[in-house]
């Protein structure tokens, strides 16, 4: 039996839709749409500070306005702390987590060494093998990997192809903070796993943390999903896409009279192509996407482009 194909689309309500976050949907959508498959929703709102729910509702109008549908109830991930927090006494006990007193004061030494060294900052690992009993008092710990010293960690990703990472290069990363706070890179794993993620399909800006996230998979001794780092999106001018560019909101095309078939459309073409088609409709894009034929090279947002489009809906 071939598995169903899941994939999920995990912004974080920090602000409206964005044209990548926007083109990140479509592609999972569009994916699992060819695929036969499910795309899930999980807002990711562990940052409490920055996350309104202002923005939850401009994202899930934005979708909804684009035709990108998702199946069943949304996930919040904010709400599932406490099954975070399980991953890591499970790897507590088996050996794959530790508890880390280092204080804020040693972690700064440690940073500022890097920094005077000219390499990125390392937690040393001070804390991999001390027993309990040395632990100081009234300290509260982080908890760590203990992430492999030795070897690889290798992702094949879909987009990317083979990306290798030597293991010495990458420390223990913490996994919940001293006040008991899940991190990003915990949640994100046990999600994706609970959900049933097959594909991850997202930003090239997360392929470091994919690493890292593999990582963790392999200390739960659970499958990694298959992952496909999608290209960012420059300005015509090649620099980081900004409002310069006419890049805004989903809600602001919408606002202009953009039609959400011609935004899906030109969207679609942001980092991959069929042949020289320019023009075509949701059915064809379904039927002709496969994540493979994504491109490495950022794709260029060009209003005009849009503009043109739009024309022929
Ligand atoms: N919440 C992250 C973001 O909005 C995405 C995380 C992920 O796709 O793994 O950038």
């Amino acid at each position: 039996m071939t598995e169903t194909v899941v994939t999920r689309f995990a912004p974080s309500p920090t602000g409206f839709l964005h044209i990548g976050g926007a083109r990140t949907a479509l592609f999972n959508w569009l994916f699992a749409k060819a695929q036969g498959g499910k795309m899930l929703l999980r807002i990711e709102d562990t940052d409490r500070a920055r996350s309104t729910e202002a923005a939850i509702a401009a994202i899930l109008d934005g979708l909804q306005w684009l035709g990108l549908d998702w199946d069943g109830e949304p996930t919040f991930q904010f709400a599932r702390a406490d099954r975070h927090r399980e991953a890591v006494e499970q790897m507590l006990a088996a050996g794959r987590a530790y508890r880390c007193y280092a204080s804020a004061e040693e972690l700064e030494q440690m940073r500022a060494t890097a920094q005077a060294e000219g390499r990125p900052p390392r937690y040393d690992g001070r804390w991999r093998d001390r027993p309990a009993s040395e632990a100081p008092e009234g300290r509260a710990p982080a908890i760590r990997l203990k992430a492999p010293t030795e070897g690889e960690t290798v992702i094949d990703d879909l987009v990317q192809g083979r990306v290798v990472i030597p293991n010495k290069d990458l420390d223990d990363l913490v996994l919940l903070r001293s006040d008991g706070t899940p991190t990003y890179m915990l949640a994100v794993v046990v999600d994706d796993h609970d959900m049933g993620v097959t594909h991850v399909i997202r930003g090239v800006d997360h392929l470091t943390n994919a690493a890292r996230q593999t990582q963790i998979y392999e200390a739960m001794g659970w499958a990694v999903p298959k992952m496909a780092h999608i290209p960012l999106i420059h300005g015509p001018d090649g620099a980081k896409l900004s409002k310069r560019h006419g890049a805004l909101g989903v809600e602001a095309y919408r606002e202009m009279g953009f039609l959400p078939a011609a935004l899906r459309n030109y969207l679609a073409r942001l980092g991959w192509s069929h042949g020289d088609d320019e023009i075509f409709s949701t059915e064809q894009a379904v039927a002709w996407f496969d994540i493979g034929s994504v491109g490495r090279s950022a794709a260029r947002f060009d209003l005009l482009k849009l503009q043109n489009l739009n024309g022929h809906y």
